[in-house]
């Protein structure tokens, strides 16, 4: 990859002037709650609090409570169900390589392990799989 400048970069970037505000338009999957607060409250009540994919503890919210994202293993965008069987608790740092990271597809696949583990651990409990 070629190396940016960083004098040049700085002359533009060193000026100051108003901050400007844009509008932005986002189209996002509705996402059921009840699945959100599923997997949050397993994250919190089994692994304390601990992000499934790095086992290590986000930074803790206001509220006291570890701070997790939901992230769904096959995306919605490619027609992932909206499921607990379908989504794990990550820290905000691994939410972003799930989605971004060069090894991505390794994650998912250690993500598709884990929720495999998660759904066999359920069904043995009597638990539901569509609630
Ligand atoms: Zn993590
Ligand atoms: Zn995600």
């Amino acid at each position: 990859m070629p190396k940016l400048d960083l004098d040049k970069l700085a002359r533009p970037a060193a000026k100051s002037g108003p901050v400007g505000r844009q509008q932005t338009t986002t189209t996002t999957f509705k996402r059921r709650p009840e699945v959100v607060a599923w997997v949050i409250e397993y994250a919190l009540q089994k692994n304390q609090g601990k992000c499934e994919l790095c086992k290590r503890k986000s930074f803790t919210t206001l509220k006291g409570e570890p701070y997790l994202e939901v992230h769904h293993v096959i995306p919605l965008s490619e027609n992932g169900p909206d499921e607990i069987s379908n989504a794990v608790a990550l820290c905000p740092a691994c939410h972003r390589e799930a989605h971004f990271g060069k090894d991505k597809e390794e994650l998912k696949q250690q993500l598709y392990a884990r929720i495999k583990r998660r759904e066999e651990q359920l069904l043995e409990a009597g638990g539901e799989r569509n609630p």
